[in-house]
C-alpha cells in the first residue's frame, strides 16, 4: 500500500479561511473581533518563532492581537497579574501562556490562573476534566486539530484500535481523550512501555508524539493504518523530521501526516478556532 497523505497545510488555510469570513460577517452584525493574547516570557528562539506565527494569523484572520512579551527575569507575581489583567479584558477572549516557562515559574500555576473560558490552549484542569467527562468545552489544539484532519479522511472512527506514544499534559493525554471520546480502543504508551512495537503493530491509528526523530520505523505499522505524526524534530543539518521515518510507513500506511505541512500548522489553525469559539462563548 501506498499513503495517501492528510494535508495538514491545505486543512489549516481552509479552517483559517472559513474563521476570516466568520469574523468579517461577526463585524457585519455588529459583534466584537475575538481578541488573542499571546504571553512570551524568555528568550527561547523556537518559542519566539511560534509566538511570531499565532500573530500573525491572529491578525489575518481579523483578530485583535496583543502580544506580551517580556524579560526571564519577570518573576511569578509579575505573571500572575498580567494574567488578571488579560483575565479582566473585555476585548480578549484567549489567553497563551508559551510554554516552557523559566525554571522560576510554575507553569501549572500559571495555567490555572487563566480564567477557563479563556483558556484556549485547553491546558486547564477544568477544561481537560470537561474533555475526560466527554463534556469538552476549549479542547486542546493540537489533538483537536488532529482530529479534524481524521475527520477529513472520512474514516469512520468507532471501534478502531488507537495507539498513543507519548503521555505528555499538551499532546498524548489530551490525545488519548478525543480518541476515547470518538469510541476508538485506546492505548497510551510511554517511555516505561513494555513491548513498543508489538502494540504499534496492532495498531489501526498510530499517533507518534515522543520528540525523537524517525522514531517509529514503518516495518511497525500496520499495512493500511492511518500514522499522525506529531514530531517536530530538527536534525543537526537542518531539516525536519517527525517522530516517524516517513518513506517507509508511507508504504504500509492507508493515511499519514507527512513533516512538516502535518499537524503543525493544523495546531495554529485550531487556535484560532477554539478563540472564535470563546468569544461566541461571551458575545
Ligand atoms: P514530551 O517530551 O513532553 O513527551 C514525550 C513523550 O514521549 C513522553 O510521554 C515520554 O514518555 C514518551 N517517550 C519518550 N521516549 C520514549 C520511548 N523510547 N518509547 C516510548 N515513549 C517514549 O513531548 P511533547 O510535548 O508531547 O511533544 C512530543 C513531540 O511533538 C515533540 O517533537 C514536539 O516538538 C512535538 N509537538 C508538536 C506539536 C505540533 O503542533 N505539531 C505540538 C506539540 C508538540
Amino acid at each position: 500500500m501506498s499513503a495517501t497523505i492528510i494535508d495538514g497545510k491545505q486543512i489549516a488555510a481552509d479552517l483559517k479561511e472559513s474563521i476570516r469570513q466568520e469574523v468579517e460577517s461577526r463585524i457585519e452584525k455588529g459583534l466584537r473581533r475575538p481578541g488573542l493574547a499571546v504571553v512570551l516570557v524568555g528568550d527561547d528562539p523556537a518559542s519566539a518563532v511560534y509566538v511570531n506565527s499565532k500573530r500573525k494569523s491572529c491578525e489575518a484572520a481579523g483578530f485583535v492581537s496583543k502580544a506580551f512579551i517580556k524579560p526571564t527575569t519577570m518573576t511569578q507575581d509579575e505573571l500572575f497579574a498580567l494574567i488578571d489583567e488579560l483575565n479582566a479584558d473585555d476585548e480578549i477572549d484567549g489567553i497563551l501562556v508559551q510554554l516552557p516557562l523559566p525554571e522560576h515559574i510554575n507553569g501549572d500555576e500559571v495555567i490555572e490562573r487563566i480564567l477557563p473560558e479563556k483558556d484556549v490552549d485547553g491546558f486547564h484542569p477544568y477544561n481537560v476534566g470537561r474533555l475526560a467527562l466527554r463534556m469538552p468545552l476549549l479542547r486542546s489544539c493540537t489533538p483537536k486539530g488532529i482530529m479534524t484532519m481524521l475527520e477529513k479522511t472520512g474514516i469512520d472512527l468507532v471501534g478502531q484500535d488507537a495507539v498513543i506514544i507519548g503521555q505528555s499534559n499538551i499532546v498524548g493525554r489530551p490525545m488519548a481523550l478525543e480518541l476515547l471520546a470518538a469510541r476508538c480502543t485506546i492505548t497510551v504508551c510511554h517511555s516505561r512501555t513494555k513491548d513498543l512495537e508489538d502494540k504499534v503493530k496492532g495498531a489501526d491509528i498510530v499517533v507518534a508524539a515522543v520528540g525523537i526523530p524517525n522514531f517509529v520505523p514503518g516495518s511497525w505499522v500496520k499495512e493500511g493504518a492511518i500514522v499522525i505524526d506529531v514530531g517536530i524534530n530538527r536534525l543537526d543539518n537542518g531539516k525536519l523530521v517527525g517522530d516517524v521515518d516517513f518513506h517507509t510507513a508511507a508504504e504500509k500506511a492507508s493515511w499519514i501526516t507527512p513533516v512538516p505541512g502535518g499537524v503543525g500548522p493544523m495546531t495554529v489553525a485550531t487556535l484560532l478556532e477554539n478563540t472564535l469559539e470563546s468569544a461566541k462563548m461571551r458575545d
